[in-house]
């Protein structure tokens, strides 16, 4: 099992507080060549995209936000019609979406039938579905296989819900990062007011508070089938965040 160099982790918060710059070297994570995976998890506007896709950068490999494919497959469904009480309607979506990959191995863009999305994925319309049909469990065992294929190479960061518990159990690293609501709406609604699009800190907390409301109700399926545990599962690190860290969701 992978243990971290002493000292990774020290100081950490504050060392993200201003430029993004983390203390993850190669060597921490084990070589260079080695095959290694590490996953990221923490509620939405945690900086896990941010985060993960500066450790990426740091030590060379590439990064995968996971979110964007139930995001993907959330505007997918709206623009073809499929109701999120049509299980195998969503499921048919989940092969028309592809991540692409920018120059620094970020699986940072959407494509559906090779025309880029990636805008239309961070719509308000989808953050308020998203929660619904991410509910879905035929949904979520076809993403949970599609997450598994793109970490099967190694060489990944890999950030999301349930990566470090149900996705990849074994990650050789395993980070929770945390953020306060309030915190998270702040940084949302900056998101939003850069895209012009936004509707300013009260609305990101109610819809955070629905959110909630959804993961709630996801936790209580998920447990009836007795699969997921809280956070990033045993072995974890966490950590709280506070302010900026710029660029990213
Ligand atoms: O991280 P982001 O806000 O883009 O994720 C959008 C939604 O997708 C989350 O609110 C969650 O409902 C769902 N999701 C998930 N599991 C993941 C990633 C995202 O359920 N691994």
């Amino acid at each position: 099992a992978f243990e971290p160099a002493p000292g990774v982790f020290e100081n950490m918060a504050e060392r993200l507080s201003g430029r993004p710059k983390l203390a993850l070297h190669p060597y921490a994570l084990g070589g260079a060549d080695a095959t290694v995976e590490m996953s990221l998890d923490g509620p939405g506007s945690s900086g896990k995209s941010s985060v993960g896709a500066a450790a990426a950068r740091e030590v060379g490999y590439r990064f995968c936000d996971t979110g964007l494919l139930y995001r993907a497959v959330t505007w997918l469904a709206e623009a073809r019609g499929v109701s999120v009480d049509d299980p195998e309607g969503l499921v048919g979506l989940v092969d028309d979406v592809q991540l692409a990959s920018d120059a620094d191995g970020r699986l940072a863009g959407v494509l559906v039938d090779g025309v880029d999305h990636t805008a239309d994925v961070r719509a308000p319309a989808v953050d308020s579905a998203v929660s619904a049909v991410s509910a879905v469990p035929e949904v979520r065992s076809a993403l949970l296989q599609r997450q598994r294929d793109l970490a099967r190479s190694g060489g990944i960061v890999m950030a999301g819900r349930d990566i470090g518990t149900v996705v990849l159990p074994d990650a050789d690293l395993k980070v929770y990062l945390d953020a306060s609501v309030t915190e998270r709406a702040r940084r949302r609604a900056d998101e939003r007011r850069s895209d012009a699009s936004g509707d300013g800190v009260s609305g990101m907390v109610r819809r955070a508070r629905c959110r909630r409301w959804h993961a709630g109700r996801r936790r209580q399926l998920d447990r009836r089938g007795a699969r997921r545990r809280r956070g990033a599962g045993p072995g974890r690190k966490q950590l709280d965040r506070v302010g900026p860290v710029g660029g990213g969701a």
